[in-house]
This record gives structure tokens, C-alpha cells and sequence, in this order.
């Protein structure tokens, strides 16, 4: 039991907390300090996501505010590990860190797997350590600890301290001194792609900001597949320009840099993480990887998170109706689109139906002007056989109906409309009336 709790910091790690509990509780020794936390001086501490919330918010001194939820949100890296997974999965991370599983925490999170990289060591930058002292306490900021290596909120470059981050020492709750500043070492980043690793430090502070948003695998799956149908990498019907899209990916990042981050791939392989977030019932990919993704498709959190992408070649619509004698004539009535790839030019073409029948196809990035009839409808026919009645030059039937003689020849035979206008035989493409 604690008599008393230090206030917790803005960003502050759990575990530098309580290394300030122990030297304000005057315990002689850090077994002492575990007892009134957790009742057990056996107790292993965790440095990102510790477990044993429920009882330490038990052994907290009487009429304290906080709750295991606070700590695990507030104070601790769980919701940047968490962030891409469904909300069962998440759940279940968070009741285990409230309880006793350690141990199942880390497996939960990936953290286990060869895919993540701890850093050998806890972490600070010097410009946060400045800002500290000003408000009186130095501490261990969480955001830090992920394996990245520039500060978020000073874009400068992170130290390493001597304290160890991973096999961490049986009840070591290590204090940031300043006499730490003396054993640093600033640690080496590719400074060619420092506007990336911003990025990435900046996006993972942002997830630890955040309010939990649960969103399954398939919502980030077709987030990203509309993204990179959007960005060219993939076809109106899914099909994803594997080897453009890897190579792009590698000469955007480099494989340095991503070797670095634990994310490299094999270009050659058919199976990797890149191609693993596209796909269906892959095992769940870890943060790092979702934003090195977002920042390959210039998204962004919000936008990943909370907006439903929508690939629109055309458009937000509606569009347009093509037929000069609908009343709808070039107002925007056309809600759906049918979309079908055209491989000829590698482009997506969109075909057009209006309520008065008229039907035109566009390809992906053309005008209006360039429309393809492929059906002129009900409405435009009636009108053409009140015209035919008038019995005028196929030149002026043509220019009453607004289009050229030949497309008008061409929709005549098309529909088979009987008219009185004679091809001459020995002309190509020329009419008598
Ligand atoms: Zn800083
Ligand atoms: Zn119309």
C-alpha cells in the first residue's frame, strides 16, 4: 500500500512514476518499493507495457483518481501498439495488462516476434530534459522508447542512456538524473530520410494521443487498396501492380532505412508485409509497418482512421447527362457509375446511365467532350423519329439532333430506324437526301 502517489507528468512513462515513488517513499530498497506497489517484491518490471494495473490501482493511497484504464491510455505505449488492431484484440491486450500476464502481453502485441527491434536502452531527448527541468521533475517520456529515433515534439535527434530498456534488472525502477547526461550517446540516424523518420516519430505520437478508434483488418485493407487504386498501383477490379508498387516503395524509403525500422522486404518474395496489408486473412502487421504504408500513400492518422476512402476516378459526382433533349441535359442526375478497367490504355473506364436511358462511357482522366455513346435511350429515339417526320437533309436531321451525319447514319442502322435518306453506293462514308 502507498501513502502517497507522485502526479503523474503529461507523457510520462508509468514506469518513471514509480521510479519517482521509490525515492520520494524513502524505501531502502527497490524489494521494499515492489511491495507497496504490487504486495510482491518478486515482481519483474516492464518498461512500455507493463501488466498488474488492477493492483496497483488497489494499493494507491485512499481517494486517488486514477484508474488501470488511465495508466494503460495515459501512460504507457499501449495505444501505439494496439492502434491497427480489431477491438476484441485490444480488449483482450488491455485486461491482460490489468491483470497479472506480463508476459502475454508482449506475445499479444508482436513484440516476441523477430518483427519488432526494443531498443537496447531507455531513451531522452535533450531538449524534453530541458523543458523538465524548468517544471521541476526529469522524466522518461514514452514516445521515446519506440524504435525510432527522433523526438516528435523537437524534431532533434534521441540519446541513449545506459539504463536498459529490454531484460530489464529484477525491480530496477531507475530515476532520470541528470547526472545521466554525462554517460549519453546520441544516437545515429539516416539523416538523408530524417523528414520520413519525422514523420513516422510525429504519426506515433499522434497515435498515443488519439482517443481509441477500434477498426478491424478488413477497414485498413480497403483503406490502402483504394489508396493505391487512387495513386495508380492497383485496377478498378483489384488487381495490385505488385513489382511497380515494391520497387517504389524501396527507392522511396530505401532498404537501409527500412532494415533499420525492421521492415524490409523481399521484393522477389510473393509473400511479404507489404503485400500481407492488402490481402485477405494475413496475420496482423505491427504499427511501424501500417505507417510506413500511410506515408508511402501521402495519407495521414486521421485520414486512415476516420474517413471512408473512396477511389473516384470521375469524381465525387453526380454527373452529368449527355442527351440534349433530356430536361436533366448537363445537370448533375448521374449518381452510379459502373466501372470496368480498360487494358488497352491501362486506364479506368467509367460508363454513365441517366434516367432518360441515354448511356456513355468515359476513360479515366478525359473530358466530357470525348464521351462515347453506348446508348442514346428511349427519349432521344422518340425525338430523332419526330425529326425523321420533317423528312429534312441528313445534314440538318444530323445538326437538329446534335451530332455529326455519320454518327447519325451509324445510330440509324444501329437501331434500325427506317428513314429516307440513300447511301450512295460508290462513296465511302457519304449521304444523298
Ligand atoms: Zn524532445
Ligand atoms: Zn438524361
Amino acid at each position: 500500500m502507498m501513502t502517497f502517489f507522485p502526479t503523474p507528468l503529461n507523457e510520462e512513462l508509468l514506469y518513471s512514476i514509480l521510479a519517482r515513488y521509490h525515492i520520494f517513499s524513502g524505501n531502502n530498497t527497490l524489494a521494499d518499493t515492489m511491495k507497496d506497489i504490487y504486495n510482491n517484491h518478486m515482481t519483474v518490471a516492464s518498461v512500455m507495457l507493463p501488466a498488474r494495473m488492477n493492483l496497483l490501482v488497489e494499493n494507491l493511497p485512499k481517494n486517488n483518481l486514477y484508474s488501470a484504464d488511465y495508466f494503460i491510455e495515459e501512460h504507457t505505449l499501449y495505444k501505439y501498439f494496439v492502434a491497427f488492431f480489431d477491438a476484441e484484440r485490444r480488449d483482450n491486450i488491455r485486461n491482460l495488462m490489468k491483470k497479472n500476464n506480463g508476459g502475454l502481453v508482449h506475445a499479444y502485441c508482436g513484440l516476441r516476434r523477430s518483427n519488432y527491434r526494443i531498443n537496447d536502452y531507455l531513451k531522452i531527448c535533450p531538449k524534453c530534459m530541458i523543458n523538465d527541468m524548468e517544471t521541476g521533475f526529469l522524466t522518461w517520456k514514452r514516445v521515446h522508447q519506440l524504435n525510432i529515433s527522433l523526438c516528435p515534439f523537437h524534431d532533434c535527434a534521441l540519446y541513449n542512456t545506459k539504463i536498459p530498456l529490454k531484460n530489464i534488472n529484477r525491480h530496477a525502477f531507475v530515476p532520470l538524473k541528470k547526472e545521466l547526461f554525462k554517460t549519453m550517446t546520441i544516437i545515429d540516424y539516416n539523416k538523408e530520410k530524417e523528414q520520413i523518420l519525422q514523420k513516422i516519430s510525429l504519426m506515433s505520437q499522434e497515435l498515443l494521443d488519439m482517443d481509441i478508434v477500434a477498426k478491424d483488418r478488413e477497414w485498413f485493407k480497403t483503406q490502402y487498396i483504394e489508396l493505391l487504386k487512387i495513386k495508380g498501383y492497383c485496377n478498378v477490379n483489384g488487381v495490385i501492380s505488385r513489382s511497380r508498387l515494391l520497387e517504389d516503395m524501396e527507392s522511396f524509403f530505401s532498404m537501409e532505412l527500412l532494415s533499420t525500422l525492421n521492415c524490409e522486404f523481399n521484393i522477389q518474395a510473393k509473400q511479404n508485409w507489404v503485400l500481407d496489408l492488402v490481402r485477405k486473412n494475413k496475420s496482423d502487421t505491427s504499427t511501424i509497418k501500417h505507417l510506413i504504408m500511410i506515408i508511402f500513400l501521402e495519407s495521414n492518422i486521421n485520414e486512415i482512421f476516420n474517413l471512408k476512402l473512396t477511389y473516384q476516378p470521375f469524381g465525387s459526382g453526380p454527373y452529368p447527362c449527355l442527351n440534349h433533349f433530356c430536361k436533366d441535359y448537363m445537370k448533375s442526375v448521374i449518381n452510379m457509375i459502373d466501372y470496368s478497367y480498360y487494358d488497352e490504355v491501362k486506364r479506368t473506364l467509367g460508363t454513365f446511365k441517366c434516367h432518360c436511358g441515354y448511356t456513355y462511357k468515359l476513360i479515366e482522366g478525359k473530358s466530357l467532350s470525348s464521351a462515347l455513346v453506348v446508348d442514346y435511350g428511349e427519349l432521344w429515339l422518340d425525338r430523332l423519329e419526330n425529326v425523321l417526320e420533317k423528312k429534312l437533309s441528313l445534314n440538318k436531321t444530323a445538326k437538329s439532333m446534335y451530332i455529326h451525319k455519320n454518327t447519325l447514319y451509324n445510330a440509324l442502322s444501329r437501331y434500325s430506324v427506317k428513314h429516307h435518306f440513300i447511301r450512295k453506293a460508290s462513296v465511302g462514308r457519304k449521304y444523298n437526301c
